[in-house]
């Protein structure tokens, strides 16, 4: 690792030439757009909905890939030396944070520190605070808590999320700064038209457990008064013992849960089977950890929330 360090900083000094001659040549044109860095989908989508065609953003998850403990390529690590600006979740995408330390971004928001965000913890397998299955010999409080990073599954967790961006992006592109505000404003308002249709559609269900594949339904969960029980941990790659599984499927069958849920990036090998175990539907909840062509986490959002309606029989 220390070898790279001279390319590195190396690079960094022709970064900083480089977009130095560029926006002194051009600092009168609108041409200056500013480079953001977005560590997955959900942050790409939150910046392109506040910089619109005043900034250019560059997603480091490639478009099928799941984003949990993702791995850079040398060239990504370099594109962080001419970013204005890193958009990433600590915790959640180990790499992305050490290529920031290494290559220094102009600018880098972690968007779980940012003010005013009610932020939830969770052990590694997922359960969060105060949910502890009720069996006595699986305790989980000797195992460290970690902070949830799913927060943008809460349309009103991701309005505290988008305002921190846009004053982001109005500090390093002040000039602009009133479009990025009007640009706000609309966004804010579409999550909170999404928000109120969660409310209304989830105000009346006959159950209020989700099984889900893993657990990055806790905030959502937080929000609509849901409980969550995930096959699988924080990250989608761990696997749920027989034991755990045998626990959830008991407690399926009690509450008379119909579905249970897996996602489109990760493998719905585990969900299926339970469901054939118990005889009950598998349908998606998708995670928004990527985005399929056509798609945009307010579709998504939406296919979501009529997924939640049917499996939980909301009225
Ligand atoms: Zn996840």
């Amino acid at each position: 690792m220390k070898k790279n360090l001279p390319i590195l900083s190396a690079i960094t000094l022709l970064g900083l030439v480089l977009s130095g001659c560029s926006s002194s040549d051009k600092s009168s044109e609108s041409s200056g757009v500013v480079k953001v860095v977005a560590a997955m989908y959900p942050l790409e989508f939150v910046a392109k909905a506040i910089g619109g065609d005043l900034i250019s953003v560059e997603n480091f998850t490639p478009p099928g890939v799941e984003p949990h403990d993702l791995e850079l390529t040398p060239s990504q690590v370099v594109t962080l030396d001419d970013a204005s600006l890193l958009l990433y979740i600590s915790g959640f995408q180990p790499a992305v944070e050490e290529a920031a330390q290494l290559s220094a971004p102009a600018n880098s928001l972690d968007l779980l520190s940012v003010d005013g965000l009610d932020l939830l913890t969770a052990t590694e397998d997922g359960h969060n605070d105060g949910a502890e299955p009720e069996t006595g010999d699986d305790v989980h409080s000797d195992e460290e808590m970690v902070n949830d990073p799913h927060v943008w599954l809460d349309p009103k967790r991701l309005v505290v999320i988008a305002k921190a961006v846009a004053s982001k992006l109005s500090e390093i592109d002040p000039d602009n700064s009133a479009s990025y505000e009007t640009n706000l404003a609309v966004f804010v308002e579409e999550l909170e038209t999404l928000d109120q249709k969660f409310v209304a559609g989830l105000a009346s269900c006959q159950r209020d457990l989700i099984v889900t594949s893993h657990a990055a339904f806790g905030y959502l969960a937080d929000a609509y008064g849901l409980s969550q029980e995930a096959l699988a941990g924080l990250s989608p790659e761990s696997e749920p013992t027989p034991k755990r599984l045998n626990e959830i499927g008991k407690e399926a069958k009690a509450d008379g849960t119909t579905t249970i849920f897996f996602e489109t990036l990760a493998s719905p090998k585990v969900a299926q089977t339970l469901a054939n175990d118990l005889n009950i539907e598998a349908a998606v909840l998708d995670p928004i950890e990527g985005i399929s062509e056509g798609q945009t986490y307010f579709s998504v959002m939406e296919s979501n929330l009529e997924a939640l309606r049917k499996a939980l029989n909301c009225k």
